[in-house]
Parts: C-alpha cells; structure tokens; sequence
C-alpha cells in the first residue's frame, strides 16, 4: 500500500511540473485543486493502473474476480481446467460467503466458472487484476439509510461524493434500476477511497433483503459495473397433510401452511380442480415444501417440491422440475404439463350471462337460435386475455359480432372472442399471441344489449361449449429432459408415497 502511494505521488507530480511549468512550491495548492477537480478521474486510472503488487504469496494463482466482464468470461470458460480459484482478499466477510448472483443453480456454476483466468492466453490481464486485488485496501463501509424521498443525488453528498459522482453512476441508467427506486429504510453502504486524497466511490451496495445485495463496483477494465450478489440459502424438506373440512384455506391455515402455499397449491392444481366449486368434506392433500434457512433462521417458505390432491376419490399428483434455464414447471409423474393449452375463462371479473345452447328458442321469434358461445358480462373496457397460445386469424368487424378477434391454435383449434369496445394495440392478423395475453376490451359492439363477450371454442371447425370442452395438455415436458425428470422425480414421488401411507394410517 505504501508503495503504491508513492508511485501515485510522483505520477501526480510529473503531471503538475509537465502541465504547468511554473515552480511548484508557489501554486501547488492551488493547481492541485484544480486539477484535482478537472482531472480526478483520470489521476485515479493513472493510480490505479500503475499500482503494483505489494507483499504477495499468491503470485502464481489465478484470482476469481465477480467483477470481471461478461465478454471476458465467455473467452476464458473453456480453460478453467488448468486454475485455481482464490477468493478476493481485502474484502469485508460478508462478500465471501456472497457468491455472484444468478437466476439458478447451473448458471451459478457457469459464472464462477468463467471468471477463471488463464495464465497463457491472458497474461497481461491477469497481472492487472492480481495487481488490483491487492492494492485494493480493506474497505471501509459507510451506512446510509434511505430516508423518504431520498434519491441518489440526495444521499451522495451526505457520504462525500459529488454532483460528478452522481454523474457518473446514473448513466449505467436501467442497469441501476434498484438504486433508482429506493425505498425508504433500505440500507445503502459505500465503500470510498480518498486515500489518495481524491475521493472515488469503490463499492455502492443495496441491500434488498437478507439474502440479496444489488452491488456496484468500480473496475479497471469497465468502469462501474453492476452485479446482484446472493448468499447461499439452505433449504429444509417439510411436509404437510391436511383434510378439506370446509374451504381449501381453513384446511391449509389448520395444517399450518402460509397463505402464500396455500395460494401455490391452488394454482397447481387450479387445471383439473375447481376450488370453489368441486370441493368435498374429506378431500385432503399431501405435499412436500422447501423453507429457507440463512443463518440457522428461516426466512421463507420456497417452493412446493411435489403435492397431491384427492378430489372426490380421484387423486391428482404434480412434482416440480427445474429446466437449464432455471424455470420450474408442475408434471404429473408421467411428465405432461399439469397446466392446460387452454384457459376455460377468457376474462376475470366478470360473470356468465349466457350459456352455450345449441337449441335455443329465440324468446320472441320462437324460431330455433342456437347460442354457441358463452356470454360473459362484465364492465366495458375489462381486458379480455388470449385463452391459449396461438396466432390472430381474424380481426376486424364482423356482422352481429361486432369487433371480433378470432384465433387460431394449432389448426385443429380456433377461439372467437366478439363485441369488444376496442382492439388492444398493436393486434393484427398473422400476431402470434400467448395464453393470458390481452387482446381486446369487453363492449357492445355488433348485436348485443350490454357489454358483453360473447366466446366461442371451435374444435376442427365445430362449435363446443367451452365450460365443459375437454382442453388438452400444454406441451409436455421436452424430450430432452425426460431421463433426468424421471430420475430426479423418483425419490420426491417416494416419499409422497410414504406420506401418503402415513396420513392415511393416521386417518384410520
Ligand atoms: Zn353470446
């Protein structure tokens, strides 16, 4: 460290006597301010890339550095074979066991693989990081609460840092949205180095819950980067089995599930169960679940690892899979998707006023008016949703109907939605949309009394009623994964047996 000051110190000098040529002694002071102020950044790359190693002993190993640019990871990941991985000395003991973020496990790996460095091919690079880390001093954390109304321009000055530095972390613009929308009482720390008598912003945290911290930090290479640093959590298996005495929650809440589960366990099974109306005294569920563990605390619950639920004697089962791009997904132990193609509903908030009815007696004409649709009546302007994936075959004015929008779902399944006020934006023929996408808005439009939408459900051209229509699966699990789902799934699907063993044993 000491070293470093001095070679920073000449440098600084060798700038003044070049840039000015006039005796130091007299305007030191006051060309050192100025140039502090015009140049400070620049002193403070010139301090940093001539910095040099100081005590070492870690000379010939390779330092992971989470800060190292994404491009630089993607040149060095195939060469990870022939290094070793230290952690970053210098910094506070919560940084060591904060591993560099990432959505899931496999790119967790990934990442901390490629931020290996090798020797070869990245010699120079290497000496510059190895030469960072150590000059890099322990960090000294200043603490600030974000008070109601804070924002960064607000809460810079308080820690030392200028309108400059303000400047210079606001451009990074999206890549700082957590440090945009501060919450009052999150805690922010920063780590400052004014060692060298300019004041540069090292390190910038956000801690936005025990387990994540949106960090910024400054680097040689790339300037201020921005990475989301994510301790480990541990889970713990629990499980749990309940019986229906009257509502699906009064039966989670009494075997001591959060309302957040309870609320899972519904969507899970929302498909084949209708909660609200299937429901029978003495239908009962079993269901694995994670709780997550920092510190030896639990802090939440996480997901529902399997479950199975007995409606009216027939039992359902789903057990959770986790894709390569950490998505997880609910199949049944066969491995079809315990979601359908199609939602039955195409609007929330709303209620039937009108079934499907394929012989209806036209109440004044007497003459035979089929109804091939289900009416649903609702407020104009609720937003009416895509019930399935597929492709606009249709929009525009269409007789009785009015605004209509029709969907096409694979050729062997169409979807008509009519009377709407208005098409949302953008919607055109030939759009590819997706389930719960909106498409349109309830209205009158066409032949209709009050604003309503009126939805068909064609199968191979013929109309069906789309309350009681058998939907088909969404797609199943992918080919790929099926070896590893099912042998993944075996052990979980064990012992939902043998939980299932016991709550009947304890039902007996
Ligand atoms: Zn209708």
């Amino acid at each position: 460290m000491k070293r470093n000051r001095l070679i920073a110190s000449s440098k600084r000098t060798n700038l003044f006597s070049e840039g000015s040529g006039r005796p130091l002694s007299k305007y030191r002071h006051l060309l050192l301010l100025s140039l502090l102020t015009l140049g400070g950044f620049f002193i403070t790359s010139i301090v940093l890339a001539t910095s040099e190693p100081v005590d070492s002993g870690i000379e010939s190993q390779v330092i992971a550095l989470p800060g190292l640019h994404s491009e630089h990871q993607q040149d060095t990941i195939t060469r990870q074979s022939e290094t070793k991985v230290i952690n970053l000395p210098g910094n506070e003991v919560q940084e060591n066991d904060l591993k560099n973020t990432s959505v899931n496990e496999s790119t967790k790996e990934a990442a901390s693989k490629s931020l290996l460095i090798d020797s070869e091919s990245t010699g120079p690079v290497r000496e510059e990081l190895t030469s960072a880390n150590k000059q890099a001093p322990a960090l000294e954390w200043d603490t600030i609460t974000v008070k109601s109304g804070d924002n960064l321009s607000l809460i810079f000055p308080r820690v030392g840092l200028t309108a400059r530095d303000v400047y210079q972390v606001a451009k990074l613009d999206k890549k700082i949205k957590p440090l945009l929308n501060l919450k009052p009482g999150q805690q922010l720390r920063f780590a400052i180095d004014d060692s060298n008598g300019n004041v540069s912003l090292q390190k910038l945290q956000l801690i936005i819950s025990p387990v994540e911290t949106f960090q910024l930090s400054l680097t040689e290479e790339d300037g201020y980067i921005v990475e989301t640093l994510k301790r480990d959590v541990e889970l713990r298996q629990q499980s749990v089995t309940g019986s229906i005495d009257s509502s699906l929650f009064q039966a989670g809440t009494s075997a001591g599930l959060s309302d957040n589960l309870i609320m899972e366990l519904a969507y899970i099974f929302g498909w084949d169960i209708d909660f609200a109306l299937d429901l029978r005294k003495g239908d009962h569920f079993n269901l694995l679940y994670n709780e997550e563990f920092l510190d030896g605390n639990k802090i939440k619950d996480g997901d529902i690892i399997a479950a199975e639920f007995t409606n009216r004697g027939k039992t359902f089962r789903a057990v959770r899979f986790v894709d390569d791009d950490g998505v997880g997904r609910y199949y049944t132990p066969e491995g079809d998707s315990m979601r359908k193609a199609f939602n039955r509903t195409p609007v929330h908030f709303s209620r039937i006023s009108s079934r499907y009815n394929p012989n209806r007696k036209h109440p004044v004409l007497k003459t035979n008016r089929p109804h091939r649709g289900v009416d649903y009546a609702a407020r104009t302007g609720t937003p009416i949703m895509a019930t399935g994936d597929g492709k606009v075959s249709f929009v525009g004015t269409k007789g009785g109907y009015g605004r209509t929008i029709v969907l096409s779902h694979g050729g062997k399944y169409t979807t008509l939605y009519a009377h709407m006020s208005r098409f949302k934006k953008g919607i055109k023929s030939g759009k590819r949309v997706s389930q719960g996408d909106v498409i349109g808005y309830i209205g009158s439009s066409g032949l209709a009394t009050g604003p309503h939408l009126h939805y068909e459900f064609r199968v191979n051209g013929v109309h069906h009623n789309p309350l009681t229509v058998s939907l088909p699966k969404a797609e199943p699990l992918p080919e790929k994964y099926r070896t590893r789902f099912f042998a993944s799934t075996q052990p979980i699907l064990a012992q939902l047996d043998s939980l299932q063993r016991s709550s009947v044993a304890l039902n007996e």
